[in-house]
């Protein structure tokens, strides 16, 4: 079978790598080699940033509403073409097709359908001073902003940075993670069809340490916006924060889902199997530490582990799998390390544990049991670090003020979810929660139009609705004297 080789993104066409080198692209529910990816590096990077340099005085002074019907066309392509990109996601990242089919690819042009809307309505200010002055402020584009993106939700989230920076007037070079680049790489072939003027959108493909941190480095990239680990984060930060680049991370977390006894008993196991096991549990917002009121904790122990046996984990394009395959081996070996861990400090295993063998073409992929363990404490490493995969702890608590210290006792403030009826309960301990978003009785919930980040060590800056185009432009105050 002929391989696809996935091309570079530049200047409005298709093109190779310039060092001509290119990296396998596996298929992780299978565990083999199908297609492969450039291995760019600063070159192509350079060339990238020259073309979006080119692209920029046009791009940024068309009329929003040209610049947001080209998003809109590519809304529409993504949908049209729902079905493909969709496929292409699952073999990429070896989540359920049915996932990818009804979240990640809808959640994907719905982002360049938000932008290409909200630009519209993104208005300059203005203040008058008393009697004395008038001050009116201008948003002027940035130039060339990078935006990097990870392997969990590959089109999702590529969408949610490129988008906000298109509509802003930018022009962007974007890279998507090197182990699932084909829905990206899908994208830039949409861009092509949707006349997109050349240099606008730039895709390089390739490693983070080589093409990421070229991007990141480079002195004409203004702004950088990222999605990825706390670690990478750290490190984009340390080479940014002395060039005076703006900079948005989007990084870890080891979110609590907290369940209080006077919860709706159903739909709070229900979601917290949700919260816990979607995407095998490498979604960002998971619920991974689940703490639950001490009179509650056996009948919902039971009812939890009877849920997650169920959960069907096999071959992702079979529309009743829940559970697919981790995204690379090494994840794998690092999620089987963490329940490695869990029983050394000393958890006891309820279900789970181990690999979990898949017969037929996926039989050398990488999967992982839906695992949970109880008897842990809350400030174990298990319950401190991020494992982005199928690995959840239960823990029984005895008092509000207890459970609150427990949930922010990690370095991240990612997300968190509460479970309960009690109204002034639920506004009490939202409150005092340290992180970006509290989903009270839901999880994943989405609206767009909300600032959406991480506290603490979980990011830096806000993304989602009008902040992201705050993010990507500059404010200018004019000052005149009345
Ligand atoms: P990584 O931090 O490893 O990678 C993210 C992206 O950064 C990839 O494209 C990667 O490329 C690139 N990269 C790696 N090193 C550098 C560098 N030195 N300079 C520039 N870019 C670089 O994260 P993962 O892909 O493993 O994603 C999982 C992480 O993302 C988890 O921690 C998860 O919590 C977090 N995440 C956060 C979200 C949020 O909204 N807060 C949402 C989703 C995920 P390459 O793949 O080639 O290494």
């Amino acid at each position: 079978m002929v391989q696809t080789s996935i091309q570079n993104y530049i200047n409005g066409v298709l093109i190779p790598p310039i060092s001509g080198k290119y990296l396998p692209n596996v298929n992780p529910a299978e565990g083999k080699i199908y297609s492969q990816l450039p291995d760019s590096d600063a070159e192509d990077v350079k060339k990238a940033v020259i073309a979006a340099q080119e692209a920029f005085p046009s791009w940024s002074s068309l009329p929003v509403e040209e610049r947001s019907k080209y998003l809109l066309q590519l809304a529409d392509l993504i949908d049209a073409n729902l079905e493909g990109l969709a496929n292409a996601e699952s073999i990429d990242s070896g989540k359920p097709l049915n996932l990818a089919r009804t979240v990640d690819i809808p959640r994907a042009s719905a982002n360049f359908r938000f932008y290409a809307t909200a630009a519209l309505h993104f208005s300059s200010e203005a203040h008058l001073t008393g009697n004395q002055a008038l001050n009116y402020t201008s948003r002027k584009p940035l130039g060339v902003a990078a935006c990097i993106s990870p392997w969990n939700l590959p089109l999702y989230l590529f969408s949610w940075k490129i988008a906000p920076a298109l509509a802003a007037g930018n022009c962007v070079v974007a890279k998507p993670s090197e182990l699932t680049p084909m829905t990206a790489y899908l994208l830039s072939k949409l861009c092509i069809e949707a006349g997109l003027p050349k240099g606008v959108l730039n895709i390089v493909h390739g490693l983070g340490p080589k093409v990421g941190q070229a991007m990141v480095e480079h002195k004409d990239v203004p702004a950088i916006s990222f999605t990825g680990g706390t670690l990478t984060g750290q490190k984009i930060a340390s080479t940014a924060a002395p060039m005076f680049k703006k900079l948005s991370l989007e990084l870890g977390g080891k979110n609590p889902n907290i369940v209080f006894a006077d919860c709706d008993f159903k739909e709070a196991v229900q979601n917290s199997v949700r919260a816990a096991f979607t995407n095998q549990g490498e979604i960002c917002l998971c619920g991974s530490r689940i703490f639950i009121e001490q009179s509650l904790y056996e009948n919902f122990k039971e009812e939890f582990i009877e849920q997650v046996k169920q959960l069907k984990l096999g071959d992702p394009i079979k529309e009743d799998t829940k559970i697919g395959a981790l995204v690379s081996q090494n994840h794998k070996e690092k999620v089987l390390s963490y329940i490695e861990l869990a029983k050394d400090e000393g958890g006891k295993l309820l279900t789970g544990g181990k690999t979990a063998q898949v017969t037929g073409r996926c039989e050398e992929g990488f999967f992982v049991e839906p695992t949970v363990f109880e008897g842990l404490p809350f400030d174990c490493r298990t319950n401190q670090e991020e494992i982005f995969g199928p690995v959840v702890t239960l823990t029984p608590f005895n008092s509000e003020e207890e459970v609150i210290a427990w949930a922010n006792s990690t370095k991240y403030g990612l997300s968190a979810t509460v479970w309960t009826q009690n109204l002034k309960r639920a506004h009490r301990v939202a409150d005092r929660i340290e992180s970006g978003i509290v989903w009270v009785n839901c999880w994943l919930l989405r609206d767009l139009r909300t600032p959406f980040g991480g506290v603490k060590q979980s990011g830096v800056g806000r993304e989602g609705g009008m902040e992201a185009l705050q993010f990507f432009t500059e404010p200018k105050n004019v000052c005149i004297k009345t």
